[in-house]
């Protein structure tokens, strides 16, 4: 079968791969979209030690499952999870220490035209549901967890909190829109490239400049999710946030620095890292979306699997002004 291969820094290429094993509790999955996620593209230029070459990337995926000749609609959680430790009794599948994700080692991503996942992660869609916007499920579904993680952190359900979203890919996006649907509009969201903040502006957010943020704020905000995750976000987040306030850190863009530690000492700022989502929370996702509470889900573009590398390329350049590309292996 075709696959989009990443096969060392800045390179990809479409290979013939071995089909996928399926095991007994396994699904196969005919891939329709599958998204190209920031993790993806640091693992593209080689800042991702957890995906080593040669690696099929991509875990943002819907598709069919084939299952003796019947197709059925589904969207995928790629994380595969223990099902037995504390953790995951717990409904904290996300803090499995045996957790994998699809495309890190040892389970090749779906940048591809099948791929297996255990049958628990596959939530079937209704047939009129669009595939391209079931795969934004999975960005989609960080963002609903990260605001789940204000609500658990500051103690408080999100309606009557004051909350900026810094981040308008589509997982700061998901994070905006899960506010909405869980009944409160974030105050602002933030975004620096112009092409995402005209996506969000028109998903009805106030979204600005960074650097117009603090004029615009006159008082410290309740909570802050960081989508982004560098130095200058976590900065901000820091200095925006009321005595007590809540940071929910989804990013990934660089490790350390940022965080007033004195400041979180002394005004008992809570904060919490934010990863991936449960399975309640991806199943509460994919159901919003369904029901049409997250929007019109239309903020993507596509590509066929072979248009991969110029995808990434492009990116790479920041040309890309939608948050989401979506790559059709099929
Ligand atoms: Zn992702
Ligand atoms: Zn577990």
């Amino acid at each position: 079968m075709k696959a989009l291969v990443y096969e060392g820094n800045q390179s990809l290429a479409v290979r013939d791969v071995e089909e996928p094993t399926v095991g007994e509790s396994d699904a196969l999955i005919q891939v329709h979209s599958v998204g190209i996620c920031g993790s993806d593209l640091h693992a593209y230029h080689g800042h991702d030690e957890r995906r080593p070459p040669p690696l099929v990337l991509g875990h943002e995926v819907s598709g069919h499952r084939i299952d003796h000749g019947k197709s059925t609609p589904v969207v995928v959680n790629p994380l595969v999870t223990c099902g037995h430790c504390f953790a995951c009794q717990r409904g904290e599948e996300n803090l499995c220490p045996d957790r994998q994700i699809i495309s890190m080692p040892p389970r090749p991503g779906a940048f591809s035209e099948l791929f297996s996942i255990p049958e628990k992660n596959v939530i079937e869609l209704p047939t009129t549901f669009d595939l391209g916007q079931a795969a934004l499920a999975e960005p989609i579904a960080c963002g609903w967890h990260a605001t789940r993680l204000v609500e658990r952190m500051s103690g408080h359900s999100v309606v009557g909190q004051r909350i900026v979203v810094i981040g308008a890919g589509a997982v700061g996006l998901g994070a905006a829109l899960s506010c909405r649907a869980l009944g409160m509009e974030p105050l602002k969201v933030v975004e620096n490239n112009s092409g995402r903040r005209q996506t969000a502006i028109e998903a009805g957010f106030d979204c600005l400049e960074a650097s117009t943020l603090s004029t615009a704020i006159d008082h410290g905000v309740d909570a802050v999710i960081d989508a982004v995750g560098i130095r200058p976000t976590r900065e901000l987040a820091s200095q925006i946030l009321r005595p007590g306030g809540t940071l929910i850190h989804i990013g990934l863009g660089d490790a350390d620095s940022g965080i007033d530690i004195r400041r979180m000492t002394l005004q008992e700022l809570r904060v919490s890292g934010s990863y991936t989502y449960t399975m309640k929370d991806f199943r509460e996702t994919v159901t919003a979306m369904i029901d049409g509470q997250l929007g019109s889900l239309d903020w993507f573009e596509e590509a066929p699997l072979d248009a991969g590398l110029q995808c990434f390329e492009r990116l790479a350049k920041g040309q890309v002004g939608v948050p989401k590309i979506l790559l059709k292996p099929n």
